[in-house]
């Protein structure tokens, strides 16, 4: 592990022009220690609030999110290369999912049990600190959905930002001080995976860790949280199938299918990267795709109309030229602008089962199609896979649509949509795509320890 001192810096690049746009300070191992005690000693008081007292305040959050939802979009536009448009979808989800866990925050009941001889309640209690590992290529959403039930549950959170995008997790950290929230309850620490990171996930005092990003990071993470016998929730990779059957709107599945792995460069855990396509409409839907790929537009990020930006960064983009150099044969393949920024053209190859292309998460603007025969075929090649987070099933046959849903070994799927991620139904993958949900109905139970009392009933002598 390399040594990161009090003094090191984080360099926010732009992705769409390459220009350095901001230095923010990492935090060290001993400046963790310290968030970790301020966010024990918020934690109390919090806890303390009376539940409407939390939730008025969760509600200022919210609020104050919503009076900045264009600076907080703008910026992540500036630091993670994403279109405006979908910037304004990302922080418009902090605020939705703020009011959400708000609003669960006097519905967290425990329960009474019958039992003989006197009375058995259950309560709910918060864990104590939380700590939110989040990744670069959902920096905003992904922080808040950790972060908003974890404070909700009566939790401390100490959130670590990606390197490459820090600003808009230290922004949300400003305008929940304004908002009210205790000093000390919610911390942002910037600062590299293995010195930052790994002092937060090793604190002894930090009770769960709610880790987005890669699979061997969180396979790290899962291993460290085992030693400290922590709560951990792991939300990793993915390689989800975009099942297109013949009986399918083909030219709506066709239409549809860019967005499904273009959006965010490709960047995206949810991306349906593997189409699998019934054989007989096999050659029609590849021509209709290919005009659809084709003006999908990449350009500057700041542009209403784009929609697709740079990758994130030099390092990223190198990693998807070691899966398909811009110069390998495609059967589809997009246009970029010209200049700085790290971008990648949209790109569309055949591949057979097992391949590198076809198997491995590429993490960038790369799909391969697949031909399959029959229901069973596709299902087969569907859960071909390690992972299991995502798929979407084109079909007119509702029968077949929920037959396919059932036997996809996948924790989020869409029938005739590619939409997965709604901050009031559970999110999260089956396999190597993770551990727990995370969102919905029951997110604020997972921060939370079940605690049982039995009070007896019986005379005392
Ligand atoms: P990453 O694993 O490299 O980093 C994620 C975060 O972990 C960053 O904040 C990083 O600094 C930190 N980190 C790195 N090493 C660490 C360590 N040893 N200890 C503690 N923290 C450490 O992932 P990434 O490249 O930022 O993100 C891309 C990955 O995230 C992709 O695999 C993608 O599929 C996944 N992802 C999953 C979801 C989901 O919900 N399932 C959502 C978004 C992204």
């Amino acid at each position: 592990m390399h040594v990161q001192d009090q003094q090191e810096k984080l360099q926010v690049v732009n992705p769409a022009t390459e220009e350095v746009i901001a230095t923010v300070p990492a935090v060290s191992p001993r400046e963790v220690d310290a968030a970790v005690v301020r966010a024990a000693a918020a934690q109390a008081g919090w806890a303390a609030l009376a539940p409407a007292d939390r939730a008025r305040l969760l509600r200022r959050f919210a609020a104050a999110v919503d009076g900045h939802l264009e600076e907080l979009a703008q910026l992540e536009v500036r630091e993670a290369g994403h279109p405006v448009g979908n910037a304004r979808w990302e922080a418009g989800n902090v605020r939705d999912l703020l009011d959400y866990a708000a609003g669960g925050v006097e519905r967290l009941t425990g329960s009474q049990i019958p039992v003989a001889g006197g009375v058995n309640i259950t309560f709910a209690e918060p864990l104590g600190v939380v700590a939110v590992i989040a990744p670069w290529n959902f920096p905003m959403p992904v922080a808040a959905w950790g972060t908003a039930p974890a404070l909700a549950a009566g939790n401390a959170v100490l959130l670590k930002p990606a390197e490459t995008t820090p600003l808009t997790a230290l922004r949300l950290a400003e305008l929940a001080l304004e908002a009210g929230l205790p000093e000390g309850l919610f911390q942002v620490l910037p600062g590299e995976g293995p010195v930052t990171g790994t002092a937060l996930v090793e604190h002894p005092r930090v009770a769960k860790v709610v880790f987005t990003g890669s699979t061997a990071v969180g396979q790290e993470i899962m291993a460290k949280c085992a030693a400290g016998v922590k709560r951990v929730t792991l939300e990793l990779g993915g390689k989800s199938p975009n099942i297109v059957f013949a009986d399918a709107d083909l030219s709506l599945a066709a239409t549809a299918a860019p967005g499904s792995f273009l959006d965010n460069t490709g960047q995206d855990c949810c991306a349906r990267s593997r189409i699998l396509v019934q054989r007989g409409v096999y050659d029609r839907f590849l021509e209709q795709l290919e005009s659809a790929v084709k003006t999908f537009r990449a350009g500057d990020p700041a542009d209403p109309e784009t929609q697709m930006g740079p990758l994130i960064s030099a390092a990223q983009r190198e990693r998807v030229r070691g899966y398909v150099p811009e110069d390998a044969p495609a059967l589809i393949r997009g246009h970029v602008p010209e200049g700085p920024g790290y971008w990648y053209p949209a790109t569309v190859l055949e591949a057979a089962p097992g391949d590198r292309t076809a198997v491995e998460e590429i993490f960038g603007p790369v799909a391969v199609v697949l031909p399959f025969e029959d229901e069973a075929d596709a299902v087969r090649l569907a859960n071909d896979s390690d992972y299991g987070l995502s798929g979407s099933i084109w079909t007119r046959d509702v029968g077949r649509a929920l037959r396919v849903s059932r036997a996809v070994a996948a924790g989020n799927l869409s029938v005739n949509s590619h939409s997965s991620v709604r901050y009031s139904t559970p999110f999260g993958g089956y396999r190597r795509s993770g551990l727990g949900r995370e969102l919905g109905p029951d997110a604020l139970a997972s921060f939370t320890e079940t605690k049982n009392v039995f009070l007896s009933t019986e005379e005392q002598q």
